[in-house]
């Protein structure tokens, strides 16, 4: 394989770590064919907290934000391949559970945007950001899927 592949950060938030739907997310991008490149559980810090969600200090929510998002493990994962980050954002769905589609993890598993269980990055440049925030570069394993010449074209 030649060139840089795409990356995205995914995160099952709290909430979806307590409703136990972490297995069922993993499943969601192991079956459209992305590849897991990086996976841990973690206690959120409100260091890091500030810096990724830092554009929505000012918003009226940021302190309940942070508060949900410390109040127990996330699991946090890298995931690439073609287009991911923009592939994940429609698999994630809208921010808001009410607008989010049916087939979507949000619209799926959600009703309310202060618990709408998984975060993914928004854009290429976000995802590079968020990804270098919340993994050291040996978390993150480059490796050859055996189907990943099937399920794109390389
Ligand atoms: P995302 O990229 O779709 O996660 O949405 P944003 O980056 O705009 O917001 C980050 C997170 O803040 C969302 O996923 C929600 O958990 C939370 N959030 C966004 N808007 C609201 C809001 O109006 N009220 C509350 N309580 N939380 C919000
Ligand atoms: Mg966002």
């Amino acid at each position: 394989l030649s060139g840089v592949q795409e990356r995205t950060l995914i995160a099952v938030k709290p909430d979806g770590v307590q409703r136990r739907l972490v297995g069922q997310i993993i499943q969601r991008f192991e079956q459209r064919g992305f590849k897991l490149v990086g996976l841990k559980m973690v206690q959120v810090s409100e260091d890091l907290l500030s810096q990724h969600y830092g554009q929505l200090r000012t918003k009226p929510f940021y302190p309940s934000l942070l508060h949900y998002m410390t109040s127990g493990p996330v699991v946090a994962m890298v995931w690439e391949g073609h287009n991911v980050v923009q592939t994940s954002r429609s698999m994630v769905g809208h921010t808001n559970p009410a607008e989010a589609r049916a087939g979507t993890v949000r619209g799926d598993f959600s009703i309310h945007v202060s618990r709408n269980v998984v975060h993914a990055s928004d854009s290429q440049e976000g995802a590079q950001r968020e990804i270098q925030l919340w993994f050291q570069g040996k978390e993150l394993l480059n490796w050859d899927c055996c189907d990943q010449s099937i399920t794109c074209e390389v």
